[in-house]
């Protein structure tokens, strides 16, 4: 009786964790499982550090006391080394984007692209030495590049997409309000948001929307959280 009733149990099971990662925006075997029914954000910001947007968004994440994940690019970390230690200061988690985000040099082949994660991960390794390095976020996203997923967790790193976004990099001359429209429309009817925002050159609206994006959510209940 026992077993017949395991069977299509352990069935459901697999069937149900084989869609999580499309239901979190996580594509690695170790992610975390996560109540559906708890509201987590996490926010995520791509292409820093930079000197004109990330202490602005540090600024605010101070402020509304919330944390978030920071995927850096490693050439951009020379003569930015305080931005980045601030960075993980402040609790938030850094993750590896690129070194050089030039989608020619780093899709050329695995190896590129393993390389390419390497000298990131050096360069952040030479201003926090502890960091362990095990987040990881495709340039363009791993749509882009379906072909690389497996070498890169092969490699033992986990990578995250999202599953709402700003689009801020898509309209980079969108309003404020344009890009607070995008999030709420985005992440409508989600439980658990990994949302995707820029702290690159020139990204003002992203900082102009961000303390309204934050509200939003902090009215909605959601916690916010880091990538692990
Ligand atoms: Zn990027």
């Amino acid at each position: 009786m026992k077993k017949r009733i395991f069977i299509p149990l352990s069935i459901l099971l697999c069937i149900i964790l084989s869609f999580m990662p499309y239901l979190t925006g996580c594509h690695c075997p170790a992610a975390k499982a996560l109540p559906e029914e708890k509201k987590i954000i996490y926010l995520t910001f791509d292409d820093g550090p930079t000197d004109s947007t990330t202490p602005k968004v540090l600024d605010i994440l101070f402020e509304k006391k919330v944390r978030a994940t920071f995927f850096v690019i490693g050439r951009q970390i020379k003569t930015r080394e305080k931005i980045l230690q601030r960075i993980a200061d402040g609790g938030h988690m850094i993750g590896i984007h690129s070194y050089s985000h030039e989608y020619d040099k780093i899709y050329a082949s695995p190896e590129a692209l393993l390389e390419d994660i390497g000298l990131c991960r050096d360069a952040i390794r030479k201003v926090l030495p502890a960091f362990d390095g095990h987040l990881y976020r495709f340039p363009g996203g791993s749509f882009l590049c379906k072909q690389y997923r497996e070498t890169v967790l092969g490699a033992g790193f986990r990578y995250y997409d999202w599953n709402a976004s700003a689009d801020d990099a898509v309209y980079p001359c969108a309003s404020p309000n344009e890009l607070y429209g995008n999030v709420v429309r985005s992440s409508a009817d989600k439980n658990q948001v990994i949302l995707l925002m820029h702290d690159g050159v020139g990204y003002k609206s992203t900082i102009a929307c961000l303390p309204n994006v934050i509200d939003y959510f902090l009215n909605k209940n959601y916690i916010f959280d880091v990538l692990q």
